[in-house]
């Protein structure tokens, strides 16, 4: 509720009691213009602002403004203060209690008197100004529509290693919010926005360390409560969703501790067999394969996968038997001479009943 804030609004904008609207408002524009998130790289930036709309928004406001230096005892100055003539005829309501008008009486009364008027005010009139109080932030809050920040969802890369190991992210998330100032509607009496110049948006930017934890799978998603967008009026915090993409740079992926691989190679490899280099995390391992492997069979290197609970995994590699994108016509003659002495049906066993 805003007037019974225990902040001073005219601190924060730089002017006094006595201040007029028209100074209120320069001082507004100055400092919002001043501290405004976008232009303003502070890290509080983003509360002074918000600082500055919440106290322009009571003290623009004739009637919000009274009543703050009411319950703040902002209630005697200089020359130009209110007077404070008070009734207590029933009628005569809260807000329709003060006039502008210097009064004479008032500027000479010594302090003390102050105090007595001021005890005696509350006292008279509490009642009435809680109920004008309650009433007008039920309006408010009829009229606020409380709404809650939508969720944020994006995606980040790391590496296999990374996924293996874990790692940690600074996110730049930007964030959206209603315009504090028109609250979204984009005018004020007719006249666009000055704070969001008429976008009814409200952007700032977040930096958030985010830990991924190690042995993560391919489009995991990381769920970061409250750090979607603000609400507004109340309204809770969105959800911030991380998709983890693992780059995919090689033929690995992570199941459980282990890790599968896949690699390629050439017909003649898998006849003649022969040493193959694979890339493994503690570095290069030679695979030795057999004379005649087949394509799709597994090859499994010990304590070469994830560690867990003190354990390494085992990488398993799986053969796949890939002809190269080109032959040469000797090579493809070759071909052709080895399909004639071959003896083998292959498909010898396959029969069509
Ligand atoms: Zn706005």
């Amino acid at each position: 509720m805003v007037i019974k804030s225990r902040k001073n609004y005219y601190e924060i904008l730089g002017v006094t009691p006595d201040s007029e609207a028209g100074e209120i408002k320069s001082a507004y524009r100055r400092l919002a213009r001043k501290f405004h998130p976008d232009i303003n790289k502070a890290p509080d930036s983003v509360r002074k602002f918000k600082d500055i709309l919440e106290a322009y928004e009571v003290l623009a406001d004739e009637i919000k403004r009274k009543q703050y230096n009411m319950v703040n005892g902002f209630y005697k100055t200089s020359k130009s203060s209110y007077k404070t003539e008070y009734k207590t005829n029933p009628q005569h309501k809260t807000n329709e209690s003060f006039t502008k008008e210097p009064s004479a009486e008032e500027q000479e009364a010594p302090t003390s008197d102050n105090e007595i008027y001021r005890k005696k005010f509350f006292k008279d009139s509490i009642n009435s100004i809680l109920d004008e109080i309650t009433r007008s932030h039920y309006s408010q809050k009829q009229q606020k529509n409380i709404k809650n920040g939508d969720d944020i969802n994006t995606d980040i890369s790391i590496s296999l290693e990374e996924a293996i190991n874990g790692t940690e992210r600074i996110l730049n998330i930007m964030h959206k919010e209603l315009c504090p100032n028109c609250r979204g509607r984009k005018f004020i009496n007719g006249s666009k926005c000055s704070v969001c110049e008429g976008s009814g948006e409200f952007t700032s930017h977040k930096k958030i360390t985010v830990k991924i934890p190690k042995g993560i799978k391919n489009n995991a998603k990381l769920r970061i409560l409250n750090e979607g967008n603000p609400g507004f009026n109340g309204g809770k915090s969105g959800t911030l969703y991380i998709t983890v993409k693992i780059e995919k740079h090689s033929n690995f992926e992570i199941d459980g501790a282990n890790i599968l691989y896949k690699i390629p190679i050439t017909p003649f490899e898998a006849v003649l067999g022969g040493k193959i280099e694979i890339p493994a995390l503690s570095g290069k391992i030679n695979l030795i394969l057999p004379a005649m492997t087949h394509s799709g069979q597994k090859f499994r290197l010990s304590n070469q996968g994830l560690k867990t609970n003190g354990k390494f995994g085992d990488m398993i590699v799986t053969v796949e038997i890939q002809l190269p994108n080109k032959l040469s016509n000797e090579e493809i003659k070759m071909y052709e001479k080895l399909k004639k002495m071959s003896q083998t049906n292959i498909r010898g066993n396959i029969t069509n009943d």
